[in-house]
Parts: structure tokens; sequence; C-alpha cells
């Protein structure tokens, strides 16, 4: 009987984490399920199982909170509260997200710097020398010095639509399937990986299941043509729009955990040994989801402490006052007819942009009483 032997190891992985550290959403004090430090105690427990799985962060994680609003505008001393988490972590590389653009090339330059990880992303390159901006644009790893794991860091090519340009001058957007075409080819060539996994921030064009397209096929999110255009890829980790999704395309295992750290998504992958070449044997891709029962992890939220109690200050200062008191029992209507609000809220949109048409959105129900005082989250969430 031949020789076999085999190996099993787990890959995890977050995305559109939208700098959730805290399980917080910032409008309330009340817990929510959701955030790093609840993951942190779910990555601790996989870490048990298996102490050399990857763990890998699939972008958009500086943008999204008040905290990283905070720790950008008012406070940028010591390191980025989502890096010092990530690292803290050990986290083995992470990919670029079109929002990790939002605050300027500085901060995420600085990010990148300070990270104690890779970030990975083929396809941003650098205008003048051709080269991928952000370091490296792959990792190899090897699994218990036996097989050889390489991934692949792309992100949607669809950023220049959206940023302002001077946060990516210098940089230029390589079609994201095309790099990929292309880095598999080299990495397959070159290295010879046993296991080629892509992290991806984007999504599905097409629903995995059917082949109908979801949305008009801009080019903007390419995962579906990923799997089914490119030779040779075993993982596809997804992201961007924020679906929780397990699935497979074309033999392609893919995955996308959600956002603000609602779920750790996870492949376990087994591989056996054939003729000194080692083999996928099986691929699984599940999520864990975050609920009451984890709690959150404490050294991390000690981490960002300081961070997190003056970006909550920051919301509860008053920051004005309410004379005529608007109730706003409906905000659809409040958006469609005259109510005080909007018309308070539309005249300042107008100073503020200097343009002769304005629209606006009216996003709670609740609305401080006449007397009261109004905070920075009353500003960030009632608008
Ligand atoms: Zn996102």
């Amino acid at each position: 009987m031949a020789h076999t032997d085999t190996q099993s190891f787990t890959l995890l992985c977050t995305s559109d984490i939208h700098g959730h550290i805290y399980p917080t959403d910032y409008q309330s004090r009340q817990i929510k399920h959701l955030g790093l430090a609840k993951l942190a105690a779910m990555i601790r427990q996989e870490r048990e199982r298996d102490p050399q799985l990857l763990l890998i962060d699939n972008g958009d994680l500086l943008q999204g909170t008040p905290l990283m609003h905070h720790f950008v505008k008012y406070n940028r001393s010591g390191i980025h509260p989502a890096i010092m988490t990530l690292n803290h972590l050990g986290y083995n590389a992470a990919v670029l997200g079109n929002h990790d653009f939002n605050y300027g090339l500085e901060i995420l330059r600085q990010a990148v710097h300070d990270s104690a990880f890779p970030w990975l992303s083929a396809n941003i390159i650098d205008s003048r020398t051709r080269q991928p901006a952000f370091g490296q644009p792959y990792l190899i790893r090897q699994i218990r010095q036996e097989a050889k794991v390489a991934i692949l860091g792309l992100t949607t090519h669809f950023i220049p639509q959206w940023e302002i340009p001077e946060f990516i001058h210098g940089l230029t957007f390589i079609d994201a399937l095309s790099a990929a075409k292309k880095w598999v080819e080299l990495i397959r060539n070159v290295e010879k990986p046993d296991v080629m996994i892509i992290s991806y921030h984007g999504g599905l064009e097409r629903d995995p299941d059917t082949g109908e397209a979801v949305e008009a096929l801009s080019g903007e999110n390419q995962a579906y043509a990923m799997c089914t255009e490119l030779e040779g890829v075993d993982v596809l980790l997804t992201g961007h729009q924020h679906q929780l999704l397990t699935d497979e395309v074309n033999g392609v295992t893919i995955l996308q955990p959600g956002c603000n750290g609602l779920a750790l998504g996870k492949v376990s992958i087994q591989l056996v040994k054939r003729k000194e070449a080692w083999m996928i044997a099986q691929k699984t891709a599940s999520l864990i989801l975050t609920n009451e029962t984890v709690q959150p992890d404490i050294q991390i939220m000690k981490l960002t402490e300081r961070h997190e109690q003056q970006t909550q200050v920051w919301l509860d200062r008053p920051i004005g006052e309410v004379f005529d008191h608007a109730p706003l029992q409906d905000p659809l209507s409040a958006g469609l007819s005259d109510h005080p609000f909007m018309d308070d809220m539309s005249p300042d949109q107008l100073d503020a942009t200097a343009s002769g048409l304005t629209r606006g959105a009216v996003l709670t129900s609740d609305s401080p009483e006449s007397g009261s005082s109004v905070t920075m989250r009353d500003i960030i969430f009632d608008y």
C-alpha cells in the first residue's frame, strides 16, 4: 500500500470591520454582539485547536466608527487603535479596502508602517515604479514545515471613482481580475504552492448558485469571474458587500464574513500527501457568529481603552441646545415633507457646500427634547 500522510490547517478571516473594536455601535451604551474584542475570544479558541492557523483581514478596517474618526481628527498619539488590535491578535496579513483610503495616504501609510504584518494588495501600484505600492503582493506560509500556502491580496479597482484624488495621488489601480490572472499564474509557476488563496476586497457580481448577475457588471465586484476565469485558485475570501456567505463556485471555496465584526470566517483544509506532493482532500467554509455568550477580550479593550474613553466623552459633549421640540415620530415622512429638524439642517448644508440644491435623510426616530442639549452623538446618528 502506498504511503499516505495527512495534514489539516485552518484559515480565519475578518472583513469590513469598519473600526469596530469594542462591542458597541456608538448609538447607545448598550452592548452589541460585534467587534474585534469579541472576535478575539473566538480567534483564541480556534488557535487552541490549531496553533498554526492563518489569520487575515480582508480590508475596510480603518474607517467607520467614531473611534476611528476621533483618532484621526483629535488624538493621533501612538499606534492606530485598529492596528494595535490586529498586531496583538497576531494577524498574518491584511488587504487594503476602499475605505482604508478615506483619511488620506499619510494616515494609511503610517498604519501600514506600524503593522506587525504585511498589507497585500497586488493591484494597487506606485504609478512611477509600477510596483505594488504597499509592499509585498502575496504571502507564502509553510504549514508545519510541509505544505506551502500562498495568499494573494487584491482590492476593488473602483477606488478612484469614490476617493478624493489627493488621497490616492501617485497610485494606479489595476483591474483586479486581470491582476489576479497575472499573479496567480506567476505564483503557481514560481512558488508552486499546495494551496492557493486569494483575499479580495471586493464581492460577487453574480449569484453564486445560479450565475445570474446581481448588479451591473461594472467591474466593482469580480469574485464570480475570478472563480470561473482563473486556473488554480482553491479559496477566495471576499468582502466589500457586507454579506454573510459561504459557497463554492467552479470548485473554488468562497467566503464573506459580513461586517463590523459580527462574524469570523473560517476555512478548514485537509491535505493528503500523494507521491511527495500535497493535494487538497477537503475544504469547508463556515461562519462563526458572535453572540451574547462570547465575552469581549479584556486585553484588547485595555489596549485601546484610552482612545475609546476619549471618543465616548467627545460623543457626549453638549454642542448646542434644542429650543423648539420637534418630535420625530416617523423619520420617513419627516424626510418627505416639511419638518423643523430638516428645516434646521438644510440651510447649514447649503452653506457648507455652497450649492443651490441639497437633500438629507433623517436616520432615527429619536429627537432631543426641547431645552435639552444636543451632543455629537445626536448629530452623528440623527442625521
Ligand atoms: Zn466595507
